[in-house]
């Protein structure tokens, strides 16, 4: 495990291409849903449009990082991010 500095705030993350078999531990997807959240409403608390929405959900599900409603790179569980407009995906470099 390693620290990686992401748009949303120091977490710690797998590097990219370690490959956890299950989705991120608990504690880290409340911390990582924290984070965003506090994001979202600092930013005016906007949400993606169904377009940006369906955008989102097609590159996120060719991604190798998602596992089911989660993505292991930034452990969100992924319904919610793709809803909030201030969401930007993680991997380096961002799929959307
Ligand atoms: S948010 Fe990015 S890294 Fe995470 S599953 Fe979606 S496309 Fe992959």
């Amino acid at each position: 495990m390693t620290f990686r500095v992401t748009r949303y705030a120091a977490i710690a993350a797998p590097a990219q291409g370690e490959r956890p078999a299950s989705p991120p531990p608990l504690l880290r997807r409340f911390g990582t849903a924290a984070i965003a959240l506090g994001k979202w409403a600092s930013e005016g608390a906007r949400l993606a449009s169904d377009d940006v929405l369906a955008e989102r959900q097609a590159k996120c599900e060719m991604c190798p990082e998602r596992v089911g409603r989660w993505c292991r790179f930034c452990s969100c569980w992924l319904p919610l991010k793709f809803r909030l407009a201030t969401s930007i995906c993680p991997a380096n470099p961002p799929r959307w």
